[in-house]
């Protein structure tokens, strides 16, 4: 049986970094309102998921440790008192680390309240690439609020940022080090993307910051890789590395194609054939719950083509392409309709076929969305 996840987005941050791109607002003033309406929400949904049995509940943003304890604490008292939430379900809050360091026992109190696993926004150790990303850059008060956080959490992941423009490799090797040295068990790697609409990509058009060039970046993606499956962590989609068993249950619910339920403004939800994206813009978040709707603002019922799409986009950026559920969802025999870009595949040993999977190599994850593209 599989599972479907519970994702809340929490649209609060202290600044908007300069590389971001995500629906959040500083107006903090008005998180409690946003709670009473996100409460709200869990109630009304709740009739439609009787039948839905959940395993995971991620509580991401913008910047959730905005919350108190008590406010997180509420939250998954009322999931747990209107949904089918399993014992055991991965319980997820991403943190920053300047939320913390005022108060040594929020962390403490934050597991107290439910929480079982903190996705830790570190980025990078190295003061300057925070610097440039506009970030708390109190180096020595971040390695306190991680450890704090590694007493309290045995399931703990770092996200790091890397391909930042001026930087040494050996900045990246200095913030893996770290991380490999306190065993922190689950990493979330992503490469600086310069997003349209952010002051980063301003500076760039203006040619006040240069980006790598892809053989950079391919450059260190191959020594992350390398260094973290050295080091022990399973590289189980193309920026996620776990040491075992440590795998996201709830993120591996995006690549695997499971459905998921998204609560909060901008939260994307998914129930097989079925997308739908809430208003992102808490105002009308806001107003539409305090009207007793939900604040739907886009729903598409994926075509069978589309459906095929994702299911070996997510695959070929993960695990693979698993045959059964992609027979399962789509009808079609995948060895059978793409048996020859798999020989191709195969050939330039970009990939390999199995009975359960078609995934990709090494060599083949590197131009993960090109094959995507080219071939299927
Ligand atoms: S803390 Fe995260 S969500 Fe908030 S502005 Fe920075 S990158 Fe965006």
């Amino acid at each position: 049986m599989s599972y479907p996840g519970i994702y809340i987005h929490i649209p609060f941050c202290r600044n908007r970094c300069n590389y971001c791109d995500f629906y959040i607002t500083t107006r903090t003033d008005i998180k409690g309102r946003y709670i009473d309406n996100l409460i709200k929400e869990f109630e009304l949904s709740a009739e439609n998921n009787a039948d839905n049995y959940f395993n995971s509940i991620y509580i991401g943003g913008g910047t959730p440790s905005l919350l108190t304890p008590e406010q997180v604490f509420r939250i998954i008292n009322i999931l747990k008192g209107n949904y089918n939430i399993q014992d055991n379900s991965e319980i997820t809050l991403e943190l920053n680390p300047e939320d913390i360091t005022e108060d040594e026992n929020k962390t403490i109190e934050y597991r107290d309240s439910g929480i079982n696993r903190i996705s830790f926004g570190l980025q990078s150790s190295n003061k300057d690439e925070l610097k440039f990303l506009t970030r708390f850059d109190d180096t020595e008060k971040i390695t306190t609020a991680l450890e704090r956080v590694l007493k309290c959490f045995k399931n703990a992941s770092v996200d790091i940022i890397y391909s930042i423009p001026g930087s040494l490799r050996k900045k990246l090797e200095d913030t893996i080090e770290k991380i490999i040295s306190l065993k922190i068990p689950h990493i979330s790697a992503y490469t600086l993307i310069f997003e349209k609409n952010t002051p980063l990509y301003y500076h760039y058009e203006n040619n006040r910051v240069y980006r790598n060039s892809d053989e950079t970046e391919a450059e260190l993606y191959e020594y992350l890789s390398d260094r973290l499956t050295y080091a022990g962590y399973n590289h189980y989609e193309i920026s996620n590395y776990a040491l075992p068993g440590f795998e996201s249950i709830h993120n591996l619910k995006y690549w695997e194609y499971n459905n998921y339920l998204g609560f909060g403004a901008s939260s994307h939800s998914f129930f097989h054939p079925r997308r739908w994206k809430n208003y992102s813009n808490i105002i009308k978040y806001n107003l539409s719950l305090e009207k007793n709707t939900l604040p739907t603002e886009e729903t598409h019922t994926l075509t069978a083509e589309e459906s095929e799409r994702e299911i070996i986009f997510l695959g070929l950026r993960s695990k693979g392409v698993n045959l059964k559920i992609f027979k399962k969802i789509t009808g079609i025999i995948f060895e059978k309709k793409y048996s020859s870009a798999i020989r191709k595949l195969e050939t330039g040993k970009y990939g390999t076929l199995d009975s359960e999977y078609f995934c990709l190599t090494r060599k083949g994850s590197k131009i993960a969305d090109e094959i995507a593209t080219k071939y299927f």
